[in-house]
């Protein structure tokens, strides 16, 4: 017997995503471009992705209903969130193809599976411990030396769930200030910079990824990312070859951002992966043929994916809170610069209410200055 041959979604199908933000948002419209209709599980019925789709259903994560509901609804299930419990990916994984598995959500929901799946597949990481007990914080001390970064092992995102521990004075009030329980420290990497790789592998196990691209943090959430990223050639070829080996490791259908860190010497340390569209791909809307989106919809639909070729430099610049937001009628009547809204009613603080793209058509990305100067009066 012959394996049955793949094959790809026609068009009107419905593509089912589970979460109702600005990832949810931007996927359903680059769904909606390639002639798919995009259905949102979402409990804000007039949220980021639900303002753009051609349905939701909605109901909570992990309502066994409202996931059978969802269901019935698509012909395909992916994630823009990646918190499902075990038991909703298990129901929604025995009603639809679910792409990426729910395998890979398990891993990249907790950061202690996932550097032990990472540490298997021979992808290096940062030296880590596993905290669950008081006895272990010490060990992990010990083990690393200080500093070292203290972190839960699921539901962190934007720095949130993480304590740094500078001296052994920290250690408890690291310990009692995070939960839930379990734990993983990390030690503190003196990375030379932050980068991370967008990696798409279609249902016929062929892999893209775009141009490495360099990130920079404010207050815990993204703020920059640079394209490409201002690193010597072999050691972005280098952060390439890591994201393939991670998706293939996976066994990936969809997209996957993976964060890294380059140290000093040029080594490269992965940090975290998202099996879903990622902040630092926003850059590829304006610079890229095919964007982030367009290649996730491809993925996860069966259809071809082309060549990440990307056409211009680019930064991107989120927009975070009421502070940019207050800027938002300047944006849009700044010439090149290219604005983004995620259709968030209120403008809360370290909330990411959209981003703006600056492309650098003849290529050569600005200097740090040049950057400021490029975005105007951000
Ligand atoms: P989040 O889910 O919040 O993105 P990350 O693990 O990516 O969590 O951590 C957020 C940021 O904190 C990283 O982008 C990096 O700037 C910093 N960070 C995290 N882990 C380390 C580490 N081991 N060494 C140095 N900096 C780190
Ligand atoms: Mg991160």
């Amino acid at each position: 017997m012959t394996a049955p041959v793949p094959s790809a979604l026609p068009p009107n199908s419905v593509l089912g995503i589970v979460g109702g933000g600005q990832l949810g948002r931007m996927s359903a419209m680059a769904a909606a471009r390639l002639g798919f209709r995009a259905h949102i599980l979402t409990n804000e019925p007039d949220g980021p992705a639900a303002q753009v789709a051609h349905g939701i259903t909605l109901g909570a994560y992990d309502d066994p209903d409202a996931l059978r509901r969802f269901a019935s609804a698509v012909d395909v299930v992916t994630f823009e969130f990646e918190n499902v419990s075990a038991d909703g990916l298990e129901l929604l994984s025995g009603l639809r193809t679910v792409r990426p598995s729910g395998r890979i959500l398990r891993v990249s929901q907790d950061r202690l599976a996932e550097k032990r799946f990472l540490d298997d597949a021979g992808v290096p990481v940062a030296p880590w411990h596993a905290v669950e007990s008081r006895q272990d914080l010490d060990d992990a001390a010990q083990a690393l030396g200080l500093p070292f970064i203290l972190k839960t092992t699921r539901l962190g995102y934007d720095g949130k769930g993480q304590r740094r521990v500078h001296t052994a004075g920290d250690l408890a009030g690291a310990f009692d200030a995070l939960a839930p329980h379990p734990l993983v420290a990390e030690k503190m990497i003196d990375f030379a910079c932050e980068v991370s790789v967008m990696v798409a592998r279609g249902i016929d196990g062929t892999t893209v990824t775009f141009d490495v691209t360099e990130n920079r943090h404010r207050n815990g959430i993204l703020d920059l990312s640079l394209a490409p990223a201002r690193i010597p050639p072999d050691v972005a070829a280098q952060a390439r070859d890591v994201a393939v080996r991670v998706a293939m490791a996976l066994d990936l259908v969809g997209l996957l951002g993976v964060e890294m860190f380059i140290d000093r010497d040029g080594g490269i340390l992965v940090n975290e992966i998202a099996p879903r569209p990622h902040n630092s791909g926003h850059w590829t809307m304006d610079a890229c043929p095919v964007d982030q989106f367009a290649m996730h919809v491809r993925a996860i639909t069966g259809l071809p994916l082309p060549p990440a070729i990307r056409h211009s430099d680019a930064v991107m610049k989120n927009l975070v809170g009421p502070d940019d937001m207050a800027q938002w009628p300047s944006i849009v009547a700044t010439p090149g610069l290219l604005p983004h809204h995620y259709g968030k009613a209120e403008a809360r603080p370290g909330r990411k209410m959209g981003h703006v793209n600056v492309l650098f058509p003849h290529g050569g990305l600005p200097g740090e200055f040049g950057v400021e100067a490029a975005l105007g009066p951000l």
